[in-house]
């Protein structure tokens, strides 16, 4: 797996980037990683990371805010919560999986190189438009900005599970909407 670094000198580092990770929700035990590497070997997907967890939570402690804002590791974890049963500091690490995902989105750093992070904000914005995804929007989305001739080779897919009965060209939307938005308005005003 090829490293991305973009840190080099030390003082490229965020120190406040441990408090900004710790500020959102159940991932205030970060510091008290003890760098077993648990979390690490019982992770399935590690294999194809860039950075392994246990790295990941060492870089969030040293202040490696791009490389790990950037990281693919984020966007590869699959949230199967098998670190966060293991970490014997009970250390919630898919929860700190979310939260980096969530900066490098509002911080448009994500990494790059994989659609995942666009999936996510579509996905977002469609459920914020509508309080429902739709399928076939969010992959339409989504491609069309990360890859817009893989469309014509998914299309046939599209085509049978449409006529299926199985995928819905405009999806569905819920009855109040104005309650979800403020709901989510809400939401955005207590961070
Ligand atoms: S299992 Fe927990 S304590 Fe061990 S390296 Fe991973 S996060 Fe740190
Ligand atoms: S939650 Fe993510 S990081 Fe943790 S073990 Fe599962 S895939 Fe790996």
């Amino acid at each position: 797996m090829e490293y991305l670094r973009t840190v080099k000198y030390e003082s490229e580092l965020d120190k406040k980037f441990l408090k900004e990770v710790v500020k959102h929700s159940e991932c205030d035990k970060i510091l008290e990683c003890i760098q077993c590497g648990t979390c690490s070997s019982t992770c399935p997907v590690s294999l194809y990371m860039d950075y392994t967890p246990r790295k990941l939570m060492a870089m969030i402690k040293g202040g490696f805010k791009d490389d790990a804002l950037k990281s693919k590791t984020v966007w590869i974890c699959s949230s199967c919560y098998s670190c966060t049963v293991m970490c014997p500091a009970q250390i919630k690490i898919t929860d700190v999986m979310y939260a980096l995902k969530r900066m490098a989105i509002e911080k448009g750093v994500y990494s790059k190189g994989i659609p995942t992070p666009v999936l996510a904000q579509e996905m977002s914005n469609i459920i914020s438009r509508k309080g429902r995804n739709s399928e076939m929007e969010v992959v339409t989305r989504m491609m069309l900005r990360t890859n817009p001739f893989g469309m014509l080779k998914m299309a046939p897919m599209g085509m049978s599970l449409f006529f299926k009965g199985r995928m819905e060209i405009f999806g569905e939307k819920i009855k109040n909407l104005p309650q979800m938005r403020k709901l989510l308005k809400g939401l955005k005003e207590a961070k």
